[in-house]
Parts: C-alpha cells; sequence; structure tokens
C-alpha cells in the first residue's frame, strides 16, 4: 500500500531538491545565543534568531525556568479547562493584559495556534475579513478555517484596504487581519492609517505583534505603542517565542468578551495542552525585565541602527526601516544562496529567504540584530559580508 505514495513523495522531494527550496536543518550543540557551536562548523556568529532582547538564554529567565519546575512541577498533562489551569496561568494572562493595555488575555501553546483558533470562533459566513497579502501562515490558515468571506489588500496599502471595506459594506462584522511587523521586510504596519479606515467604515482590527511585542515603542508594549494606538486595536495576537523569552507560547489579548468566547469556542486552546509551567514562569520574569529597564531595547536599537547604518553605507541594499530585522536584497535566488553559503564558510550563520517564501527576483539574507550581539560582532559580520560579496561575485 504504501509503494504507491513513498514513490511519489520520492519525486516530490526530488522536485523540491532540483527547485533548490529543499531545507536542510544545522545542528546547534549549544543554547541559543549571539554566537553558537554548529555540528561541523564550530562558532558561528548567529544573526537570524528572533531571540531580539537576547533572553532566550538570559541567567534570570534560566533561573526562572528552574524554579518553576521545582515549584510548579515539568508539565500540566491537560488541556486549561479539564485540570491544566495553575495560578501561574492566570498570573501570565493577568500580567500580558496589563503590559499591553487590554482588557483580557488567553494564553495558548503557540501564536500559531492563536490566530489559528482565532477567526472561527468568532465569525461565520454573514462576516468578512480583509487581510494583508504578506500575513503571515498562521493569519492565513486562520482566516481558512473560518467560514467568513475572505478579501485581501496589497500589503500596506490603504487605498486597497478601503476599496476592500467598501466592497464588504454588506457583512455584518468585518475584520481587518494585519501583522504589526512583517516579517520578511521589517516594515512596520501602518496601523494608525488602518485604526482611521476602520473607525470610518466600523471594522474592527487585529494585530499579530510577534515581531514586535517587547521590541517597538518606548515600552516595548508592540506596534500599536509604537504608532500610538494603544487603545485602538481590538484584538493583538502575539508569541512568547521571540523576544518574550523565547522558548514558546502565544496569546490573543483583547476585548473582555472576545477572550472568553475564546476561552469557550477556540479549538486550539480547547483540544491543545497547557503551556509547560517552566515557560509561563519564565514568560512572566521575561515581561519584568522588559518593563523594569529600557536597556535590553536600547542595546538592540543600537546594534539595529549601527548595523543598517555600515551596510547601507557600504553599498549593500538593506530595506530602509526600523526594525532589527534588517533584511539584504541580494535578487536573485542561486546568487542569495551562494552569499549565505559563503557566509556561513566565513561563521556567520545568516538564512537566505528565496521565492516562494518572497517574490520572484526578490531574494535576501534576511538578519535579525539581538541585544546579545556586541559592536564587535556586527564589525566581524559587516567584515564578511564585504568577503562574501566579493567571492560570490566572480
Ligand atoms: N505570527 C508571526 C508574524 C510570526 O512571525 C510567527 C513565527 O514565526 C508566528 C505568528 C508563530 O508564532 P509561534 O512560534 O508562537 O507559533
Amino acid at each position: 500500500m504504501y509503494g504507491a505514495i513513498q514513490a511519489e513523495l520520492a519525486d516530490r522531494l526530488d522536485e523540491t531538491r532540483q527547485a533548490g527550496t529543499y531545507k536542510t536543518e544545522l545542528v546547534m550543540s549549544t543554547p541559543q545565543g549571539a554566537h553558537v557551536d554548529v555540528e561541523g562548523r564550530g562558532e558561528m556568529l548567529n544573526l537570524c534568531a528572533n531571540n531580539y532582547l537576547g533572553l532566550a538564554n538570559h541567567p534570570a529567565i534560566v533561573a526562572a525556568a528552574h524554579e518553576a519546575l521545582d515549584r510548579w512541577g515539568y508539565g500540566m498533562a491537560s488541556v486549561r479547562f479539564i485540570c491544566g489551569t495553575q495560578a501561574l496561568h492566570r498570573q501570565l494572562e493577568a500580567r500580558l493584559s496589563e503590559f499591553l493595555h487590554t482588557e483580557e488575555t488567553i494564553l495558548f501553546s503557540s501564536c500559531f495556534d492563536a490566530n489559528g483558533g482565532l477567526f472561527e470562533a468568532l465569525l461565520n459566513e454573514r462576516d468578512a475579513v480583509i487581510s494583508d497579502q504578506l500575513n503571515h501562515a498562521s493569519i492565513i490558515d486562520g482566516i481558512r478555517l473560518c467560514k467568513a468571506r475572505r478579501l485581501r489588500y496589497a500589503n500596506g496599502d490603504m487605498d486597497e484596504l478601503e476599496a476592500r471595506l467598501t466592497e464588504s459594506q454588506d457583512a455584518r462584522y468585518r475584520l481587518i487581519a494585519t501583522d504589526g511587523v512583517f516579517s520578511m521586510d521589517g516594515y512596520f504596519a501602518r496601523l494608525d492609517a488602518i485604526c482611521d479606515l476602520a473607525d470610518r467604515h466600523d471594522a474592527l482590527v487585529m494585530v499579530d505583534d510577534s515581531h514586535a511585542v517587547g521590541v517597538a515603542g518606548a515600552h516595548g508594549r508592540g506596534s500599536h505603542e509604537h504608532h500610538g494606538v494603544i487603545e485602538r486595536i481590538d484584538i493583538l495576537t502575539g508569541t512568547l517565542g521571540k523576544a518574550v523569552g523565547g522558548a514558546s507560547g502565544g496569546y490573543v489579548s483583547a476585548r473582555t468578551e472576545i477572550v472568553d468566547i475564546l476561552r469557550q469556542r477556540a479549538r486550539p486552546y480547547l483540544f491543545s495542552n497547557s503551556l509547560a509551567p517552566p515557560v509561563a514562569s519564565a514568560s512572566l520574569r521575561a515581561l519584568d525585565l522588559i518593563e523594569s529597564s529600557h536597556e535590553l531595547r536600547r542595546r538592540l536599537h543600537d546594534n539595529t541602527e549601527h548595523f543598517r547604518t555600515r551596510m547601507t553605507q557600504l553599498g549593500f541594499d538593506v530595506l530602509p526601516g526600523e526594525h532589527p530585522i534588517v533584511p539584504v536584497m541580494v535578487g536573485e535566488e542561486v546568487r542569495a544562496a551562494r552569499l549565505a553559503a559563503e557566509l556561513a564558510d566565513r561563521g556567520v550563520y545568516a538564512v537566505s529567504f528565496s521565492y516562494p517564501v518572497v517574490p520572484r527576483g526578490t531574494a535576501r539574507i534576511r538578519t535579525q540584530m539581538s541585544a546579545a550581539h556586541t559592536t564587535q560582532d556586527l564589525d566581524f559580520a559587516i567584515e564578511q559580508f564585504v568577503g562574501a560579496r566579493e567571492r560570490v561575485a566572480h
């Protein structure tokens, strides 16, 4: 029986390899950090983690996880509503609401699950979701799982968004869905303009702030703080797997009734295990660190500015912006892959992204800055970019 599908799968895998899109995984033998040891390569400078604040192996976070293991145990072996809710989970939900300036928060195992469960629980065929074309896969999948009408607008194009709002006037509810920061470009969504349009057309706004929570805004609350629209977003989703500790977990933080309905209806919440206590506890500690000091964000900001400025001066085509996602544009797919390989040979871990993840002809090396990088780290990376560019040109 397996023979038929086996042959077909093998063909598909061959096609993927031939197209140059087969993904392999480098294996690390150290904790996540600015420097990691990679099997077969040795030490590398890591420029591709979402470890924006350097908390993934921060001593205070590791200590919080250790303490939680002793105090709360390892796992919950239950979903939340059966016997999987500890005071710790409630505490983290309340803490996130306070930090984000929202009414209520509900935890999920991941932001992928948060986005996967959100739309279906709230909307039905009488409603419409209007989604930015570059939204994360989890938003796209979440929208697919609900019966609402789906409309798309070109990335950041407010005229198209308005056209879609006009076009969907007959829907009972309309929800605009956007990433707070688009992960391939590091561009912020124009939340101020989006909120204005939502007000004018009586629509709700949902923002996935996975790449901005802990990073953007004067206090690190995220892109709603960055744009001064803190009280105007109806639904925020986000991850605990990037700046906020870097382990795993996600949330929806929103109006009270929205969160309450999600507790009753969101399928990934009802049918998937609770967040592990050490992760919940360490996430609380991460929020403490983020709130009690601007130092990590300041370092991240300085690193980002340094890298963006030097790379641009050296003639690299860096997408403009201020986010620690710094895409170095290459254009042609094969050239981007060669540049990434050359960088790896020089001890710099950075990944090339090409079609279909980004549009054809816009392949790039996506670098990501971290508060854990030193200026010397970044200068080393810049030097290797220059050397690798020379090699790839010949
Ligand atoms: N949303 C966005 C914008 C992301 O970049 C990611 C992670 O890649 C996710 C959601 C998924 O987050 P998680 O890893 O918590 O599932």
